[in-house]
């Protein structure tokens, strides 16, 4: 039989939005307080070759959605995952019980991605990306409306915020399964 969702013990959180966002930064800080593991699905499909190659115009790789979530199905079976990502639909809906998608103001988030190096088409799409809020509909699109959380990553400030809502809703989470 599958496990459903109720069989796990600890929440699985996707973490998602534009390249630049926080995701990373916002997950690892996240792992650390929950002692949840950070999945970042960028490094893991570079690290396993779960693509198909190097798309050139793009300037990234061509993710093999399949052999990705192949790689995860058993740690999000078991729960307890935070996957950081910059896409969300194609990963099965029953994986998460939390969907966070960051959001930054495109002022700041075409600096960001400048002192990244981005620059010409790979920066504008993204900051389209970003006003055009892609991730936020794709999310909403995805999965169950009540457990998309859009939080703004701006600042510092804001970082630490969205750190003590995320934190809260984890122990929370647990709490509520354990009695
Ligand atoms: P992503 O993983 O979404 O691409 P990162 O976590 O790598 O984004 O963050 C990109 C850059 O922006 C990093 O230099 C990070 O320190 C900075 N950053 C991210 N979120 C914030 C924020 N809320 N406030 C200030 N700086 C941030
Ligand atoms: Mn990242």
């Amino acid at each position: 039989p599958t496990t459903t969702q109720a069989g796990r013990a600890k929440p699985n959180i996707l973490v998602t939005g534009t390249p630049g966002t926080g995701k990373t930064t916002t997950s690892s800080l996240l792992a650390e307080a929950t002692q949840l593991r950070h999945i970042n699905v960028g490094d893991l499909v570079k690290e396993k070759g779960l693509h198909d190659g190097w798309d050139e115009e793009l300037q990234c790789h061509i993710l093999n959605e399949d052999l990705v979530c192949d790689e995860l199905e058993d740690m999000m079976e078991e729960g307890g995952n935070i996957v950081d990502y910059h896409g969300c639909d194609f990963f099965p809906e029953r994986w998460f019980d939390c969907v966070v998608v960051l959001q930054t103001d495109n002022s700041i988030l075409y600096d960001r991605l400048s002192s990244r190096g981005y620059t010409g088409s790979k920066l504008t799409n993204n900051i389209e990306c970003e006003i055009f809020q892609v991730l936020l509909e794709e999310a909403k699109a995805s999965y169950r409306e009540d457990i998309v959380m859009a939080l703004q990553s701006d600042s510092l400030d804001d970082i630490s915020r969205n750190l003590s809502t995320l934190t809260g809703w984890v122990n929370n989470w647990i709490l509520d399964r354990s009695s």
